[in-house]
């Protein structure tokens, strides 16, 4: 019969991002699940800029192939299509396990197969971290702590969940997926490293999947009005991602492996949060009040004193230097949406 050749053209290096040149030793292999999401797909570009190789696993439920489109044929850079529910079979050094849908509305779309995310696709993780030898490192949140009694919050404090609210499937999927990292650290001496992820924002944030930043940013630039739900006198810290970033790779390469918190400590009521982003995208938008979601939480700041001792991490970006850039961001995509 006919033989069939395909010939690949390749694309010259020249037409990606420029990569560092590493020294063998120093190159690793790093798994990042959920790469193709809001805060995986800015991790991959900076992991890939420091010259390593990189595999995505993600299933693309909440991310989009878009988000690493730019890596698409770099010889540094995997990308597959791949549920963490399902067993994983890759030869790795690193794995950031951050699959798992983030933001309510999602989590909420599908409970059980959020809790099978978090339950099944980190035990597949750290199996294969302890066949590997590699370093795990867990994307968990600030959920964790429910709806805070102890204000900030520290590392020590043990939280207050509702185990059976909306919000469950999400915050007690992350305190398993804790559970599980430091029951395979204790009995199989996998390396492992914890992050509680406060609210974090940037570009590439999904705008239609309903968080507040995304939400508030592009109302103001539809000239539609700002939905704050409940009153709006429930505070949050929002983090710009790179500087997430930053505090994810300082903490994989330190030898810290307690949780530790990722934020940024400025506080904002949501309404006042809600007339800084009106004052920067469109001073003419107005506020319209909505009821407020079931098991809100009502406070969240994060204690970050273990990140600046243990790793030697803060922020850099204030929030409204980061809502700027976010905001030239959603500009460019505005037309889309
Ligand atoms: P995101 O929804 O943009 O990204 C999650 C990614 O995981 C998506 O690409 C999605 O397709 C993928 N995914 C979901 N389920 C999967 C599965 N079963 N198998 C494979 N891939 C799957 O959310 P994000 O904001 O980028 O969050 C990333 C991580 O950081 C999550 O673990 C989240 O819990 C954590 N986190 C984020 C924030 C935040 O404010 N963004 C705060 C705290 C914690
Ligand atoms: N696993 C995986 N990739 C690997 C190694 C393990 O996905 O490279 C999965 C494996 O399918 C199992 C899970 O990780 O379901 C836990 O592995 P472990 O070795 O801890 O448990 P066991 O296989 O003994 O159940
Ligand atoms: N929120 C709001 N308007 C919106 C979306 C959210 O007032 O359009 C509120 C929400 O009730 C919560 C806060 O903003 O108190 C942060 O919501 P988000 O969904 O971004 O994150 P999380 O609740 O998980 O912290």
């Amino acid at each position: 019969g006919a033989t069939t050749t395909t010939t690949y053209a390749a694309t010259p290096l020249a037409a990606f991002p420029p990569v560092a040149r590493l020294p063998a030793r120093d190159t690793r292999r790093i798994l990042v699940t959920g790469g193709a999401g809001f805060v995986g797909s800015h991790l991959v570009d900076r992991l890939m800029l420091l010259g390593h190789h990189v595999i995505v696993a993600d299933n693309f439920f909440t991310g989009f192939k878009r988000n690493v489109q730019h890596w698409l044929g770099h010889p540094n850079f995997d990308l597959l299509r791949h549920d963490v529910v399902d067993p994983l079979m890759v030869e790795v050094d690193q794995i950031y396990h951050l699959a798992c849908p983030a933001s309510p509305p999602h989590y909420q779309h599908n409970p059980v197969k959020t809790i099978k995310t978090s339950m099944l696709g980190t035990i597949n993780m750290l199996g294969l971290a302890k066949r590997t030898k590699a370093r795990f490192l867990l994307a968990s949140t600030s959920e964790i702590y429910g709806d805070p009694e102890e204000h900030p919050q520290k590392e020590t404090y043990w939280g207050h969940v509702n185990p059976i609210g909306i919000r469950a499937c999400y915050d007690e999927g992350k305190r398993i997926a804790e559970t599980l990292t430091y029951g395979y650290a204790n009995q199989d001496n996998v390396e492992v490293r914890v992050c509680r992820i406060f609210n974090t924002f940037g570009p590439r944030m999904n705008p239609a999947d309903g968080r507040v930043v995304s939400n508030f940013i592009v109302q103001a630039l539809k000239g539609e009005q700002l939905t704050v739900y409940g009153g709006g006198n429930q505070t949050r810290s929002f983090q710009y991602v790179h500087d997430l970033v930053d505090g994810m790779i300082a903490l994989m390469n330190s030898d810290y492996s307690q949780p530790v918190n990722l934020g940024n400590p400025e506080e904002y009521t949501i309404k006042q949060f809600a007339e800084t982003i009106r004052d920067i995208v469109n001073p003419a938008a107005t506020i319209k009040d909505l009821p407020m979601p079931k098991d809100d939480p009502q406070r969240r700041k994060p204690d970050i004193t273990r990140a600046k001792t243990e790793i030697g991490w803060e922020p850099r970006f204030s929030v409204v230097q980061g809502i700027e850039e976010t905001v030239e961001y959603f500009k460019c995509i505005i037309d889309d949406i």
